[in-house]
């Protein structure tokens, strides 16, 4: 799942980025409202995590433009002010959610959970399968055959992929460019080294294989017949 964060304290930022990439989210960091804007329009983000004092186009024009646009995912505003009149203007507005600076992280992470839920509740589950592998969106959990799964963050964002196109072969530059977050450099072997231990913990042991390499072509993940 892909979260933007719009965020001028570089710091708090940073700190926001960092938690949400640990707990397995693929994040974006826009480090003020014209770069978020843009972000929010062109990207297609299932959350975004929006500072309401933002240098340029403040948070309140950002999602006043967000909404405007069409763009429905949940948006949880971060201020300092906690001033009731500042909570009604944000929810009159058409934010999801309200979190007064200072937080603790385990707190935006449980309402980030909550968000996503109620987001995905009537679109799509929040659990995806093969066979008997089951990965959950929102506990960001991997179980095969009942049993859990230690993925890192970017092992688990390489599983979502996978799963979300099941049945598709997907080149290794689609996979560098939605995992990594970076233009495919076609000399590195970074996406095989990680399919590799990805497949050590998702199939080795288990039957049948999911994740299969098309030779010259890049990687699938389906249920053989
Ligand atoms: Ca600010």
């Amino acid at each position: 799942m892909k979260i933007l964060i719009v965020e001028d304290e570089a710091k708090t930022g940073s700190y926001l980025k960092q938690g949400l990439v640990e707990a397995g989210f693929v994040v974006d960091l826009a480090g003020n409202g014209v770069d978020g804007l843009h972000l929010a329009l062109t990207e297609a983000y299932d959350l975004a995590i929006v500072d309401v004092m933002l240098p340029g186009i403040d948070g309140w024009q950002l999602l006043q433009r967000i909404r405007h646009a069409g763009r429905e995912m949940p948006v949880m505003f971060l201020t300092a002010r906690d001033h009731v009149e500042d909570r009604v203007r944000g929810l009159e507005l058409g934010a999801d959610d309200y979190l007064v600076k200072p937080f603790a992280f385990s707190e935006l992470l449980a309402r980030v959970r909550t968000l996503l839920r109620r987001g995905r509740r009537s679109r799509e589950p929040v659990v995806l399968c093969a066979a008997d592998l089951e990965l959950d969106l929102l506990r960001r959990r991997v179980h095969r055959a009942g049993k859990r799964l230690d993925l890192t963050a970017r092992e688990f964002a390489l599983l979502e992929l996978l799963l979300r196109h099941q049945g598709e072969v997907l080149p290794r530059s689609l996979i560098a460019s939605q995992v990594w977050d970076m233009n495919f450099d076609s000399d590195t072997n970074v996406v095989e080294v990680a399919i590799r231990r990805l497949r050590l913990k998702v199939d080795e042991g288990f039957a049948p294989r999911l994740i299969r390499t098309v030779r010259g072509m890049g990687y699938v993940l389906e249920v053989a017949d």
